[in-house]
């Protein structure tokens, strides 16, 4: 059998899994970070938590014999990315990377793009306005700098250090969000702005075109540029490639 790794916590990662999980001829685990307290079910075995940076990872590729190590992570988590590509190169083993393209701006949408989060906080301005975070719960601290707006932060666990500001409420949630749900969720809090990932990908998408449909700005956080190794887009494309990887060590029965 060959033994395939995914770098997950993506629901491209999930459906990854899902595909080669019915495969006799796999091995398949995934590796999920540990950041949420109660992860999504994977229909593989999991592990959780780093490998302690590229040499780490390298080290596990040749410790469990992996054959095709899969880079299916966020496309915000961009240490893992490098790790990954490096770790690759030094274990010699194949890479096959699963990119998920970035949403682009249609008629009707007002996005203000910005490099970080300290830049989300100045593209909000000084007027008090009413700010939909939806962000990582790990990225809303520099909002504490804007006091002044009120602000409704929704993430997949439960706020541990809460915004030293005025006016703010939290609430949980996991994707995938329906048009309709975040209409009406940006409609109760009579929000003006949001800030948001450029997640791609239709699971979070609904804020995007409920904020078009509402005529609401949208400050998006840029993309973090990734280690230029040969991607996929597609969960069926990513099968494609494994299988291609895997070619020469199957001719040599593994
Ligand atoms: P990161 O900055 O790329 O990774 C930081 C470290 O976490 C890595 O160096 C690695 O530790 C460990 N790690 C990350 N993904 C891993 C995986 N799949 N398996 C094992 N270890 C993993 O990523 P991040 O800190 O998790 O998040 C950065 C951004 O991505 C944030 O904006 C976050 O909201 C977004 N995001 C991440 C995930 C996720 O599953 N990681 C999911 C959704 C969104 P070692 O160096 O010790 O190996």
């Amino acid at each position: 059998m060959a033994r395939i790794l995914i770098l997950g916590g993506t629901t491209e990662a999930r459906q990854l899994a899902g595909r080669l999980a019915t495969r006799p001829d796999l091995a398949v685990t995934l590796s999920l970070a540990g950041r949420t307290m109660t992860p999504a079910l994977q229909p593989v075995p999991v592990r959780l938590g780093g490998f302690g940076g590229s040499q780490g990872l390298a080290d596990h590729l040749a410790a469990a014999r992996i054959d095709v190590l899969v880079d299916a992570t966020h496309p915000y988590a961009a240490t893992i990315s490098a790790n990954a590509a490096r770790a690759a190169a030094l274990a010699k083993v194949p890479l096959v990377a699963l990119r998920r393209p970035a949403w682009t701006a249609v008629a009707g949408d007002r996005w203000i793009e910005v490099a970080d989060t300290t830049g989300a906080v100045a593209a909000l301005g000084a007027a008090p306005c009413r700010v939909f975070l939806a962000l990582g719960r790990q990225e809303i601290a520099p909002f504490a700098a804007a006091p002044q707006h009120r602000y409704l932060v929704r993430s997949v666990d439960p706020i541990d250090s809460p915004l030293d500001v005025p006016d703010a409420v939290y609430i949980t949630g996991r994707g995938p969000f329906a048009e309709t749900d975040e209409r009406a969720l940006l409609a109760q809090h009579r929000i003006d702005i949001i800030v948001a990932k450029n997640s791609g990908g239709s699971a979070t998408y609904g804020k995007i075109a409920a904020a078009r449909a509402l005529g609401l700005a949208v400050v998006l956080l840029r993309r973090p540029a990734l280690p230029q190794v040969a991607a996929v887009e597609t969960v069926e494309d990513a099968v494609a490639a494994i299988d291609h990887a895997l070619a020469p060590a199957m001719a040599r029965g593994v």
